[in-house]
């Protein structure tokens, strides 16, 4: 870690998007940088002015690449970058990015100087934290802004808002910390029934009160994530930290939709190979497939090595603008899909894996069904073996 963050390094210059040509290999992921520029137009014109925007761009913001997403939030006037790691945060600080850093993650005390002399925010979530933090501070003679983590009802990092009362005496009496931010996050924002989420509203607005009282005045209180922020207007105090609506995908079906908000991302690849089997023939690793009638089958050179699901006789992929179901098991490096319905199709032909083609869709969500996950778990799992190009 002191490596990695060693204090000796000089800023670098904003990195250039060195984005490999899709021809590097017959699979990749594309990044429209138009349409991440109109979600987040789209959001920030849906806001009021009042709230200020902390994108989270964790996880390589979700795949999508972090400085790419970055950028795009930095052109909308974002107050904050959010990120979960130290090495994210870096990756941010090294591309010359001058916005806050709020990290949104737990805190080793081993990661707390590093933290303290780039000026990124920490979200304290320990008391321990606070204790070290605020000794770092006088140390160094500085004051270092941080953020307070309330948990409201989420139940797993933060101090309890019932016990809030019970450390205000020492958190107040810390010396060298400004509480910039006061935080808390919603375990079920997304979902038709509001009413947990209104729950922890009530503790968060509650415990505003209490930190106000105790002499903690913070200038950010923020709560929001997609879910809020499309639905819980009320949560939205003065900074809100959506991630995966920005890359034009909803958080769940029930959310509010905002018109012309679409996907980012898309992964394609090309057919690598186009045979036939005859009935009775299996295909791919285990036999998990026979072919009952003569088939017509195509190659895909992507596998879960990549990150795609590990389906088996379930998913479709578009060639054509039409949809073809995959079949058999999915392997490391390639899978089959079924071409029997599409006669034109030919090797090398284009082959969505995720996004549009014709006038069909394969969307995160879909994928999420076949893989019995969520949507996120799709778009952050696509790995760093896909290159990345950026269109638009
Ligand atoms: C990941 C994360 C977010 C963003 O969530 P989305 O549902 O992608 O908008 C917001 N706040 C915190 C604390 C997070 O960890």
């Amino acid at each position: 870690m002191s490596q990695v963050l060693s204090l000796l390094e000089t800023d670098s210059e904003p990195a250039a998007v060195s984005a490999p040509a899709p021809a590097s290999r017959s699979a990749w992921v594309e990044i429209d940088v138009a349409q991440l520029r109109t979600n987040f137009r789209l959001i920030r014109e849906d806001l009021p002015a009042r709230v200020g925007l902390a994108p989270v761009v964790k996880d390589n913001a979700y795949g999508h690449g972090a400085l790419t997403v970055a950028r795009a939030a930095v052109e909308v006037g974002a107050r904050f970058l959010a990120v979960n790691t130290l090495e994210e945060a870096d990756e941010l600080r090294r591309a010359g990015f001058r916005t806050p850093l709020l990290l949104l993650g737990e805190r080793h005390p081993d990661e707390l100087p590093a933290c303290v002399a780039h000026g990124w925010r920490v979200c304290v979530g320990e008391l321990a934290i606070a204790r070290e933090l605020s000794r770092l501070a006088v140390e160094a003679g500085r004051t270092v802004a941080v953020h307070l983590k309330l948990d409201t009802g989420m139940g797993r990092f933060g101090v309890r808002w019932d016990e809030l009362a019970a450390a205000l005496p020492e958190l107040v009496g810390l010396p060298g910390l400004e509480w910039e931010g006061v935080s808390s996050h919603f375990a079920m924002s997304d979902e038709a029934d509001k009413s947990f989420a209104l729950l922890q509203l009530e503790r968060y607005q509650a415990s505003l009160q209490s930190l106000i009282e105790a002499g903690i005045r913070s200038r950010f209180q923020h709560l929001c994530n997609s879910g809020g922020v499309l639905d819980l207007a009320a949560a939205h105090f003065n900074l809100v930290r959506p991630g995966i609506l920005a890359l034009g995908v909803f958080p769940s079906r029930v959310c509010r939709r905002l018109p012309g908000i679409a996907p980012v991302m898309s992964v394609k690849a090309r057919l690598v190979s186009v045979r036939r089997l005859q009935p009775g023939d299996p295909c791919g690793y285990g036999l998990r497939y026979h072919a009952s009638t003569p088939r017509r089958i195509g190659i895909v050179p992507v596998g879960y090595g990549d990150g795609f699901p590990r389906l088996r006789n379930v998913g479709e992929v578009l060639v054509r603008g039409r949809r073809a179901p995959l079949i058999g098991s999915v392997a490391m490096d390639a899978f089959a899909v079924d071409l029997t319905d599409v006669p034109d199709a030919q090797l090398w032909d284009e082959v969505v894996l995720q996004g549009r083609q014709g006038g069909e869709e394969i969307t995160a969500q879909d994928l999420a069904r076949w893989k019995g996950s969520v949507s996120y778990d799709i778009l952050a799992g696509w790995r760093a073996r896909l290159p990345r190009v950026c269109v638009g």
